[in-house]
């Protein structure tokens, strides 16, 4: 399997990352892609591609034209307000207050953003818009013909809304990629999101449209990240009425209960019969994870890999979370080991 990957991912390593009351070193960091690296390597998959120039055109057909241009000036307009540290929104525009364009950056920080967790620091643009790439590289690969292919996106992407960023989530990876394969061809493309959170932002991205089914395993809302959204009952909306399927989850679950969600959604997933599937694929819900609760072992991943392959669809893998580094290596390359061998 094709692999992509660039070293840009390095300039996005914000100083500090605001959890528990605390500033502490962000969980989502540059070495994760080390260990990922290494494992693959260990285990020869050696076939490693760069991605090419992102297509800004697919972009700005998943996310808001003025969310892209925030993105991208966010460090300038911050070093011109004076400000001598990273960018953390603190006001947001709650229900009960008015969401209007803003002219101050603090104003358009809270505007786009949903959460005080993730930092913008100088590199954050040149990391999401390679990791963008990256995504949309590996959709280039399978649009052309390859059975499948690994985007090793870094900063991930699932949290990331038409219009606001979060859950160290800028541009939505897999969502980039989605429209590219619909823009290629596809008349139907799946998402299976197995990332212990809730897919928040690729749900909302896709929440109107029935040639995008989102399904996504995660903690349940009422327990943990993102909190707001990933009920049950959000089953999509006009048109996208049933092409929106949550599979909340209570702390603590192991794999048979969440092989059996999986079990359902590529259930609904081949009765769908797209052209093409996309795995956002956290490894976030290992038993040893800091910030989950889920407690799946290393070999469950090479299982749900092989069940994954089952479905015999060309299949995007686009790396999304995973923050129990010594384990993300070998839970990630068992996903992909057990696709391959599947
Ligand atoms: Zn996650």
């Amino acid at each position: 399997m094709k692999i992509i990957y660039t070293d840009d991912h390095r300039s996005h390593f914000p100083q500090g990352e605001v959890y528990g009351g605390e500033l502490v070193t962000p969980f989502e960091r540059p070495s994760r892609m080390e260990y990922i690296l290494r494992e693959l390597k260990a285990r020869k998959m050696n076939d490693f591609m760069a991605p090419g120039k992102l297509n800004m055109a697919t972009v700005r057909k998943v996310h808001d034209k003025g969310f892209v241009e925030f993105l991208e000036n966010a460090w300038s307009d911050w070093q011109k307000a004076g400000y001598r540290g990273e960018i953390l929104p603190t006001m947001f525009p709650v229900p009960g207050l008015r969401k209007k364009p803003m002219r101050a950056i603090d104003g358009k920080v809270g505007y786009y953003a949903f959460g005080t967790e993730t930092m913008i620091t100088a590199g954050t643009w040149k990391a999401a818009s390679a990791s963008a790439a990256v995504a949309q590289k590996g959709q280039a690969l399978v649009s052309g013909g390859e059975r499948a292919a690994f985007a090793l996106c870094r900063p991930p992407g699932h949290h990331a809304h038409h219009d606001l960023y979060g859950g160290y989530c800028f541009l939505n990876n897999v969502a980039i990629a989605a429209q590219g394969f619909r823009d290629a061809g596809a008349s139907r493309v799946a998402i299976l999101d197995v990332d212990f959170h809730h897919g928040n932002g690729t749900q909302d991205i896709f929440y109107d449209r029935d040639d995008v089914l989102f399904c996504s395993l995660h903690g349940a809302p009422e327990d943990t990240f993102p909190y707001f959204l990933g009920f049950k009952d959000e089953t999509g909306r006009g048109k996208g009425e049933g092409f929106n399927v949550n599979y909340p989850m209570p702390p603590g679950t192991k794999y048979d209960v969440w092989g059996a969600a999986l079990e359902s959604a590529c259930r609904k997933i081949k009765a769908y019969k797209p052209d093409v599937l996309l795995v956002s694929l956290g490894v976030d819900t290992y038993k040893d994870d800091p910030i989950s609760s889920f407690k799946l072992t290393s070999p469950d991943f090479m299982t749900y890999g092989a069940r994954i392959a089952k479905l015999k669809l060309p299949t995007l893998f686009v790396m999304e979370g995973g923050y129990a580094i010594d384990a993300i290596g070998i839970n990630t390359v068992n996903v992909i080991e057990g696709f391959e061998n599947g």
